[in-house]
């Protein structure tokens, strides 16, 4: 009998979808340069040349939007696209007639271009409530919101550096490092619902899950169930996703928090972790003004006096944390800038579970 064949699954070859010009220099480019924000030209050793035009979107995009870059694509580009890592659209064209006229189509559908260089680079965001089960806020809803606050930002490129922005839906799964992100912040414990634990959660699952070992298992009106120290419950969220009953999301607990200094590139200055700034913002769909005021006070303030090529993390490194706050009018308390080294040892690193 014939081996059955795996089934491969996983992304496909991408050299299948490449324009040509890119399929035929694979790797073979010697020099590239930005002819204005949101244009990147590209030389190859072989002498061909291909201009890639940037754009935004909305990021959730309805069919017919797709569509319309499509059509975009094939009538002013040559017929091929990619998304960029911060899912920016790229376009791509090996004549340079054609940068203008598409460059026009896009921006009057409505699509900016830019994203390139020392910009504000498109907002990164987690799934939210389209894609996942745990949310505490519309982590893309925010990002639209704010986005069209700094769509100036987005289209020229005065920067002292790059820009990348993220929004988190939740404080312990797919967040981003940024230099400036928004953060789920919840500020009390899982309520839980005893009469479903028992037929939903693996129980010793959940009680490892906590960082700082706050849940025990525990009989609830004679049926097995949980109990949380609130004393020690660091209101993470972390038991939430195992077990639907501890729920941990809240209409007006669930706060926002703005975090800085992510970097995770090594040009210039070794990899930082960002450091909570300024927490217990509401979570105010659909426009989120207070987080939005906040994020444009650091990003100008940064703006303003950072030297050139400082990303935010070095301009904070060099002024110090004192200055930072004082010159972004936030408010400093003990619960900010956790640089404890001992939190290593003081968290639950391990998966044992303990009672
Ligand atoms: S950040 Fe959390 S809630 Fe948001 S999509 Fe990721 S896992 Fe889900
Ligand atoms: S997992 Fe997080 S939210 Fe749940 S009890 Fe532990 S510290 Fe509190």
């Amino acid at each position: 009998m014939a081996m059955r064949p795996p089934i491969e699954s996983g992304v496909p070859d991408n050299k299948q979808y490449l324009h040509p010009t890119l399929l035929k220099n694979y790797g073979n480019w010697k020099w590239h340069d930005r002819p204005r924000p949101g244009v990147l030209h590209h030389v190859a050793h072989s002498g061909d040349e291909v201009w890639s035009v940037r754009a935004g979107t909305q990021r959730q995009m309805d069919v017919y939007t797709i569509r319309k870059l499509c059509d975009i694509a094939d009538t002013f580009a040559e017929g091929h696209v990619r998304f960029t890592i911060r899912s920016n659209i790229e376009f791509m064209v090996s004549d340079p007639a054609k940068v203008a006229p598409l460059v026009e189509a896009l921006t009057s559908n409505g699509f900016p271009v830019g994203g390139t260089g020392n910009s504000v680079s498109m907002i990164a965001h987690t799934q939210g409530w389209l894609h996942c089960d745990i949310p505490g806020t519309d982590a893309s809803g925010a990002v639209k919101a704010l986005m069209d606050d700094l769509h100036a930002e987005f289209i020229r490129e005065d920067m002292p550096n790059r820009v990348h922005l993220s929004t988190s839906c939740c404080e312990i799964n797919c967040g981003g490092q940024a230099d400036i992100a928004i953060i789920v912040q919840h500020t009390k414990p899982p309520k839980i619902n005893h009469d479903l634990v028992a037929n939903v959660c693996e129980r010793p699952a959940v009680v490892a899950r906590c960082p700082v070992a706050a849940i025990r298992p525990a009989l609830v009106n004679g049926k097995p169930s949980l109990e949380v120290d609130e004393k020690k419950c660091i209101c993470c969220g972390a038991c939430y996703p195992p077990c639907p009953p501890m729920q941990i999301n809240d209409p007006e607990h669930s706060k926002l928090a703005i975090w800085v200094g992510g970097k995770n590139s090594n040009a210039r200055g070794k990899p930082t972790f960002m450091k909570m700034v300024a927490s217990g913002l509401p979570n105010n769909p659909p426009r989120w003004p207070e987080v939005s005021a906040m994020v444009k006070k650091i990003l100008y303030t940064y703006k303003e006096d950072a030297r050139s090529w400082e990303r935010l993390s070095d301009w904070v490194e060099r002024i110090g944390w004192p200055r930072f706050f004082e010159k972004c009018d936030l408010p400093f308390t003990k619960y900010l800038i956790d640089d404890w080294r001992g939190s290593r040892a003081n968290l639950n690193a391990s998966t044992h579970i303990r009672f």
